[in-house]
């Protein structure tokens, strides 16, 4: 049996190996290539997916998996062994149901697609693209059928991102969180709004990134197994666990920007360096679920790097490197501005308290679209009369509406968006777990010290990589389902303070 599991290991990392190289296209493509690049790397990294695809779906991977069932059960379901043969079947059974032919149509029509939103999107003409997203919504419908026995159509796409929730278990949680955050938001926005001025100087790029550079080796991201480099939309990309890059963008008129998104993708890669090596290129060796990854980083974004014990440490030296800007500026009026709650049109540029009100606007239109009971043609008067009627604000145009976000146009539409809320939840559930683990944390964030943070992570859910499905890591880490109680009193813990609840 060993000799088999070897063979799957070896075929798994051969597999793992076309990806990584897809992987590398894609970040020079991002990052360094020249545009004239385009076709060719378009081709090149469809030919390597296509290979990994095809090396996935041999039936010799079926056989050694059906061969491996009786050793898997001799395991304890917490062995590495198990949980390679567990997971590797999972993601088998679902890469063999959908036809070749409609997979390389999906991407096909996600790389159009993308192409006309991104003209459409600039010139503000939804018409443009109506007929590719009404194909989009086609596709997906498409690809949620390749999973008959769903209780709804779109749990088999949130199961690509966010293995075992479902589309009940979600819209109970967001109807519940939805409860507890408007009356929230309510009091907040009646109240006079943050001055955020002071982030709105001019902030020199170079500066900006030798600081942000400083924040996120402290917090533990390794750049010996990592880099930085500029992109239009930050994004983490690994090639291996000793290969996890992220990319930042910076706006000279917006501290905002740079800075915490480089605290949020280094989040995410920080889970990522985190992995236990003897997972390096199987199906374990990644972050097991979009909510969870997102938690990852939201946690080291807000919970840590938005936190006024944070800045007791960090501002002094953000002064130091903006003088001229910030030295009248006092450390509370800088956190009330980091920390400014606002009704507003984009989901990217919003607060932790509303965030969430975006996200399950797009997740219930989206369910509308799906169930047919929404047609595409009438998709941004229902974007509009969500946003009046959710957030209060009236978006003037459809750029900033609803082609404001990539997602429906480029990958498929259903079960992409709930991972921020849901990482938004998680966050909170595991933070107060380290907390009741260290109580001490909070007082070396003020010192600049984050191992005890880190370390407890690393050991609770960096190593895991994938072996344990969110639900389980949730359970085992903090003893509890997913739940809102912390999030809730993190919110009003946090946001009482600054305003009166
Ligand atoms: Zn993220």
């Amino acid at each position: 049996m060993e000799a088999k599991l070897k063979e799957l290991k070896e075929r798994l990392i051969e597999i793992n190996n076309l990806k990584s190289a897809v992987g590398v296209l894609f970040w020079d493509q991002a990052t360094y290539m020249p545009p004239g690049g385009a076709d060719a790397r378009a081709r090149q990294m469809s030919t390597l997916e296509k290979l990994a695809h095809e090396k996935f779906i041999d039936p010799a991977i079926g056989k050694l998996l059906e061969e491996l069932r009786p050793y898997e059960k001799s395991l304890s379901f917490d062995s590495y062994e198990a949980a390679l043969i567990r997971i590797t079947r999972r993601e088998y059974e679902r890469a063999v149901k959908i036809s070749p032919s409609f997979q390389a149509e999906l991407v096909a029509h996600g790389s159009k697609c993308y192409d006309v939103w991104s003209k459409a999107r600039s010139e503000n003409n939804f018409s443009k693209v109506q007929p590719y997203l009404e194909k989009m919504l086609d596709l997906s419908v498409k690809l949620a059928n390749f999973f008959p026995g769903y209780e709804h159509i779109a749990d088999p796409l949130i199961d690509f991102n966010d293995y075992g929730m479902k589309t009940s278990m979600i819209r109970s949680l967001f109807k519940e969180l939805r409860e507890e955050l408007v009356p929230i938001v309510q009091k907040i926005t009646s109240q006079k709004a943050a001055d955020d001025s002071c982030l709105h100087k001019s902030f020199p790029e170079e500066k900006q990134l030798t600081f942000g550079i400083d924040v996120i080796k402290r917090l533990g991201y390794d750049f010996k197994r990592g880099r930085q480099d500029k992109t239009h939309h930050p994004f983490t990309i690994d090639f291996s666990i000793g290969d996890v890059r992220i990319t930042t963008r910076i706006k000279e008129n917006d501290l905002n920007d740079a800075l915490f998104s480089t605290i949020h993708e280094a989040g995410h890669a920080m889970y990522e360096q985190g992995i236990s090596t003897d997972f390096e290129g199987t199906p374990l060796g990644t972050g097991t679920s979009s909510g969870v990854h997102e938690s990852q980083s939201r946690l080291w974004e807000n919970i840590v790097g938005r936190s006024r014990g944070f800045w007791k440490f960090f501002y002094p030296r953000l002064q130091e490197i903006f003088p001229d800007q910030l030295k009248s500026v006092p450390l509370d009026t800088f956190y009330r501005a980091i920390n400014k709650v606002q009704r507003s049109l984009i989901r990217t540029d919003s607060d932790e308290v509303t965030y969430n009100l975006h996200v399950m606007i797009r997740f219930d239109l989206e369910l509308q679209l799906l169930e047919g009971k929404l047609s595409v043609s009438d998709l941004p008067e229902a974007w509009r009369e969500r946003y009046k009627s959710d957030l209060g604000v009236k978006s003037p145009d459809d750029k900033d509406g609803v082609m404001q976000d990539v997602h429906w146009y480029s990958d498929h539409i259903g079960g992409v968006f709930q991972c921020y809320t849901l990482g938004n939840i998680m966050c909170s559930q595991f933070y107060e777990a380290a907390l009741k683990a260290h109580p001490e944390i909070p007082s070396e964030i003020e010192k600049g010290k984050f191992d005890t943070l880190h370390n407890w992570l690393k050991e609770n859910i960096y190593q895991h990589g994938s072996k344990y499905t969110a639900s389980e890591l949730i359970k085992r880490v903090t003893g509890k389902e997913l739940t809102i109680e912390p999030y809730i009193r993190y919110l009003k813990n946090k946001y009482g303070e600054l305003y009166s609840l």
